[in-house]
């Protein structure tokens, strides 16, 4: 270099040095203003919905929040999301996948794998999507990639199965009214009568019968447009599993759900290799990790991470991409509130390979209309996914407290010191 450039850089940079000017030209030339926030504090509260449900707030210093929800395996969740505070208190939310890495890679020795712990950061995951899309004025879909579609499709889980049920006809009605294009049963029934073991799941001929007669008296009751699924709930052994998914055939199901327990993929694969009925697993399994043998063995049709629980947003995302790769469809499990279902709409906006999504709360109508100021949500059986910021719902508190778990903290402020 010349003496010439050298003394014009100089005095070009000045005390600032290179780096530090490069990164004042690009901050003046840019039109990106990034908000500076800092994270505050992290509140929980806890609710039973379907189930027992984790709702999670994070706070910031410029007064905007974000709100997630997790479900299934976060009993206990309030303390590890304390736990996770060390993580948080003063970091900048947007940052969202470093803050998820490092309470993952925090959590190793604890239990990060899977489970309680994975749920619960996945509850504070989606609080950190929706504080970071409100914060940018960007609906999460965007920030998940941008959305492939306007609206998503449901399926109602049935609450009925049998004519024996005196509801059911009314049940199936309220389903075809509401508009839904699918629908799941459940076949796995601890109280039939014809069930000679109380532990042991190997399902006797008249058993295999009663579940068969389930499958043709719902799809006898929906219109040939209406899809059908089912759920085994991974009970029953490898000789059951595959008779029923190998009997069922006729019925053309849009799905068999966990017909052995989901823990052991090579089973699974020896279910699906045995069978044209398509096979769906995942509700039980957690990570890119956990997901990872179920596609490498071809051990499933279609895939159900629950996002809730699976490890968030952008976890399920990146679930959803390398199922892609296998060209296996997601059809994620879903139990949560609309907050935590609206949630989920984001990241069946935004893959490609969306097949469709639970819903499960024909029971708690009532609940469920309330639960968020924008109110119902769902309209002939799909939701039309938001552009609001963020997730696009706020909890409307006082509907949404009637079904507090009683003596519960409400979003109260964190006590301990970091
Ligand atoms: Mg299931």
């Amino acid at each position: 270099m010349s003496r010439y450039t050298r003394r014009a850089l100089l005095a070009g940079t000045g005390l600032l040095g290179l780096p530090a000017l490069s990164a004042a030209l690009q901050t003046a030339a840019s039109p990106y203003r990034r908000p500076k926030l800092k994270i505050t504090d992290v509140r929980t509260a806890e609710i039973r919905g379907h189930g027992y449900q984790l709702h999670v707030r994070v706070y910031t210093d410029q007064g905007i929040y974000g709100h997630g929800e997790g479900t299934d395996a976060v009993l206990g969740g309030v303390a590890l999301v304390q736990g996770f505070r060390r993580f948080l208190i003063g970091q900048d939310p947007l940052n969202v996948d470093l803050l998820w890495e490092r309470i993952r890679t925090g959590g190793i020795f604890a239990g990060a794998q899977a489970g309680q712990y994975v749920a619960a950061l996945s509850a504070l995951e989606i609080a950190l999507w929706d504080l970071a899309g409100k914060a940018v004025g960007l609906p999460v879909y965007q920030l998940l990639g941008g959305k492939m579609r306007d609206r998503i499709r449901l399926y109602c889980d049935s609450q009925t199965n049998s004519p024996d049920d005196p509801q059911a006809q009314e049940k199936i009605q309220r389903i075809k009214d509401a508009g839904f294009t699918a629908v799941k049963i459940d076949v796995d029934d601890a109280r039939d009568p014809m069930r000679w073991d109380a532990v042991n799941w190997t399902a006797s001929n008249a058993e295999l019968d009663n579940m068969l007669g389930k499958v043709a008296f719902m799809r006898q009751s929906l219109d040939k447009r209406t899809d059908l699924a089912v759920d085994m709930h991974g009970r029953h052994d490898m000789s059951t599993a595959k008779r029923f998914a190998r009997e069922v055939e006729p019925f053309k199901l849009l799905f068999l759900e966990e017909p052995v327990p989901a823990e052991n993929f090579d089973a699974m694969r020896d279910v699906r290799e045995s069978t044209s009925t398509p096979i769906c697993a995942g509700e039980n399994v957690y990570l890119r990790h956990g997901f990872r043998p179920y596609l490498e063995r071809r051990a499933v049709d279609i895939i159900m991470p629950d996002i809730q629980k699976c490890g968030g947003l952008l976890e399920a995302r990146k679930i959803a991409d390398m199922a892609h790769t296998y060209y296996v469809p997601v059809a994620p499990h879903c139990v949560v509130s609309p907050i935590g279902t609206m949630a989920s709409c984001h990241v069946c906006a935004a893959v490609p390979n969306f097949l469709v999504l639970e819903w499960h709360w024909m029971p708690r109508l009532a609940l469920w209309k309330s639960f968020v100021k924008e109110g119902e949500i769902i309209d002939k059986g799909f939701i039309a996914v938001p552009d609001r910021p963020g997730l696009g719902v706020e909890m409307n508190e006082e509907a949404a407290r009637q079904a507090q778990v009683p003596g519960r903290p409400w979003f109260e402020p964190s006590r301990d010191k970091v």
